[in-house]
């Protein structure tokens, strides 16, 4: 706590400090940025006939009938009929009130004949509805504003009704205490200035920030209860904007940081990219030359390269990196290609010691399961700059590698390499003659996203999108089938095999978890799936891969499923990324409902890559949950990994659907990228001309949204 931020403290509570530290509030200030939920209008009088279970109403009424009763245990209850009601009709509706806990004060309001005004939430009773403990309300109290603080501000009534809001609370904490602590923030002027520009926030035709707070805090019931709680009001916008606007900005500095470090530009020969174009047995598609084109000329400048390769599973492109890796190799420097996964790095270098076997390029294989002798001498390679091509995971490049003259890193699958990770590259370049250059970087991207998350978290990085699949590629039918029909599908896998496909067969856990088991859901264990599928073809190569085998075991195995020793592969997820063995044509899953969409996408990528149809079979459970049968019908319907990633995100959301790359990130409490794209997009456009405004002060207004800034390395 620095001393600016003591005198906020003495605010709150002593009593409620740590309850409210849950709910993240920590000066009295947060208060301002802790919006209600939703609001009551505790000023407008339901009438009885009117009432629906659910609503929280303020109902004025006739006392038909009171009476304390101990059954089942001891209670008061009161009936209410309408006051015009003469009681002559006994299916004109009634409101029961109930209480549990009573002092004579409330049975004695309560009196047979007695006119009573309450509020409270009205619910389905077993006799009809009924409120249970509703609050007594005055009459002045129904007629003016509900907000204490504003009564003893204004002295009287103010004039205009409040709605009165109701705020996210955690245990312990009193509304009315939330209630109060919002007024008392709200009347420190300074902590109400706009940030934004004037001018901009009018064009922008968003409300001011003063007005937005009270709107928000202390809406009058003017305003739509509705449009306030869908968060469609203006005011609502003006918080996602400013939201969204300060995650812009911090992006943007990241980004600012990376560009006013100095590169070595690639001046490349293309002396060995055209070997490999020549080795090629095919060639590149439009969008995998124009994503090429797009990095080479990044690579060409003096300032580090940040540009993100989208593309969908199989759109191809380990070669568009490989190419640009080539050309850096041209211009003398070395490359890092890392993968988030031991697996998946070695099936780059082997694919890259495929396609480089007959150029004058060296590549390193770099894995913590080397002999430490290896890996030193590999190490050694890398840091003498003897070595060209560096191919290891994310986690061993980050530790223990250093290079002469490191120009470009691949980073494959960067979901899981987020913007520290990012910023921590510039240092691992190459020293210069008074300063290092940082790396030009290249992601790679294993979950195609919509456009609105990639402009809300991707911000900082440029984009090229490989849009098309190769040709000559055969869709890949998918088909759903209950888990009953599990013999069938064995003698189907079992007949395509024998006429020379190769086949995945894919399970959610290598062995029962206890929760799992004691949640009574039947996993298939990995192991026995292998012995059962070995006993049922007792005529071909069935092999076992999962994730707690050793490296070696792994690459083994895999290296004979690539050459079709192995005809059916029993793998757990490890195969989910990258993954590339042509000839396999056939894929089932187990338990598909179990699977995340994402996940469900990249698997059903692993098949569909060579020249023949392919078929993926998603085995799943009778007992479905609603989510998992949304799932699996967008899986059923569509191959395109753009509609599936917008499909996910509106199942999921972008949390789960970016995972943890973005822990420190600002994340968004407000806004919905999905729901306010067109914020996203505004908050986008208007980065650039706030920050350059003479009247911003970007370092006030990104402690307002940010107070958890990340510290981005110093520049
Ligand atoms: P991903 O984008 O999912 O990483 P890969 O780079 O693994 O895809 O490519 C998938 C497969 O397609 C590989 O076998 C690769 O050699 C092949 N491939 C890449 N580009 C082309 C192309 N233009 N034409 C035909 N096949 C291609
Ligand atoms: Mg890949």
């Amino acid at each position: 706590m620095t001393a600016a931020d003591a005198p906020d403290q003495t605010y709150l509570p002593p009593a409620l400090r740590p309850k409210l530290a849950k709910l993240g509030i920590q000066h009295l200030r947060d208060l301002l940025l802790h919006f209600p939920l939703r609001y009551e209008d505790q000023t407008r009088v339901r009438p009885i006939a009117e009432l629906v279970a659910g609503e929280s109403v303020v109902v004025e009424g006739v006392v038909e009938h009171s009476e304390t009763v101990f059954r089942p245990r001891r209670q008061f209850v009161a009936l209410l009929r309408a006051k015009g009601d003469d009681g002559g009709n006994n299916f004109a509706p009634r409101l029961t009130l109930r209480y549990f806990n009573f002092y004579p004060s409330i049975t004695q309001a309560l009196k047979i004949g007695a006119s009573a005004r309450v509020f409270g939430e009205v619910r389905d009773g077993r006799y009809g509805l009924e409120m249970v403990h509703p609050v007594f309300k005055k009459a002045e109290e129904v007629a003016g504003s509900d907000h204490s603080e504003d009564r003893q501000e204004g002295g009287k009534d103010s004039p205009s009704r409040r709605l009165t809001p109701i705020y996210p609370a955690a245990a312990g904490v009193p509304q009315a205490a939330l209630r109060t602590l919002a007024s008392k923030a709200l009347r420190v002027a300074d902590w109400q200035r706009d940030l934004l520009p004037r001018d901009i926030i009018a064009a922008a035709s968003l409300p001011g920030w003063r007005q937005t707070l009270t709107t928000l805090h202390l809406p009058t019931n003017g305003e739509s209860a509705m449009a306030l709680e869908s968060r469609s009001h203006p005011a609502w916008r003006r918080v996602k904007f400013d939201e969204l606007l300060a995650q812009q900005m911090a992006l943007r500095d990241a980004k600012a940081l990376l560009a006013k470090e100095h590169a070595a530009p690639v001046n490349a020969s293309g002396l060995l990219s055209t070997l490999l174009r020549q080795r090629l047995p095919f060639r590149l598609t439009a969008p995998q030359e124009r994503a090429l084109t797009e990095a080479l000329q990044d690579m060409a400048r003096g300032q580090p390269m940040t540009r993100l390769l989208q593309g969908d599973v199989g759109s191809g492109k380990t070669v568009v990196a490989a190419l640009a890796a080539l050309a850096a190799v041209e211009a003398g420097q070395q490359v890092a290609f890392m993968a988030p996964t031991e697996l998946l790095a070695e099936q780059h270098f082997n694919k890259l010691s495929h396609w480089l076997a007959e150029l004058p390029v060296t590549i390193t294989w770099l894995t913590g399961s080397l002999p430490a002798g290896e890996l030193k001498a590999a190490q050694a390679a890398c840091r003498r700059g003897e070595t060209h091509i560096a191919v290891g995971t994310h986690a061993l490049f980050q530790k223990k590698v250093n290079f002469a003259r490191l120009g470009l890193v691949v980073v494959d699958e960067q979901h899981r390499f987020g913007v520290e990770q990012r910023l921590a590259l510039r240092s691992r370049g190459q020293a210069d003659t008074d300063r290092v250059l940082a790396p030009h970087q290249l992601m790679m991207s294993a979950t195609p996203i919509p456009r609105s998350l990639a402009m809300s978290y991707y911000a900082d990085l440029d984009v090229s999108v490989i849009d098309e699949l190769p040709g000559g590629r055969q869709p890949i039918t998918t088909k759903l089938v209950s888990e009953q029909r599990r013999d069938e599908i064995v003698g189907r896998i079992h007949d395509a095999v024998r006429a020379g496909a190769q086949a995945y067969w894919v399970c959610p856990l290598i062995e029962e978890s206890e929760k799992l088991a004691s949640q009574d859901i039947e996993l298939q264990n990995a192991t026995a799936l292998h012995g059962e599928l070995t006993a049922a073809m007792p005529d071909v190569r069935v092999a076992l891969l999962h994730g707690r085998m050793k490296a070696d075991e792994k690459a083994a195995i895999m290296a004979d499923f690539a050459a079709n020793r192995v005809q059916v592969l029993v793998a757990t997820t490890v195969i989910e990324v990258g993954v590339d063995v042509p000839n396999a044509s056939w894929m089932v899953i187990e338990h598909a409902e179990r699977f995340g969409l994402a996940q469900l996408h990249q698997l059903r990528g692993r098949v569909g890559r060579g020249s023949v149809a392919s078929t993926c079979i998603l085995l799943f459970t009778d007992k479905l949950s609603d989510t998992a049968k949304q799932r699996l019908k967008v899986i059923y319907e569509t191959t395109d990994g753009f509609t599936i990633a917008r499909e996910d995100l509106r199942i999921r959301g972008p949390g789960e659907l970016l995972g943890p790359r973005q822990s420190g990130l600002p994340s968004l409490r407000y806004a919905n990228i999905e729901e306010d794209i067109d914020l996203v997009e505004a908050a986008r456009d208007a980065a650039p001309k706030i920050e350059q405004h003479p009247d911003f002060n970007k370092t006030a207004f990104l402690e307002r949204w940010i107070r958890h800034r990340v510290e981005f390395a110093k520049a």
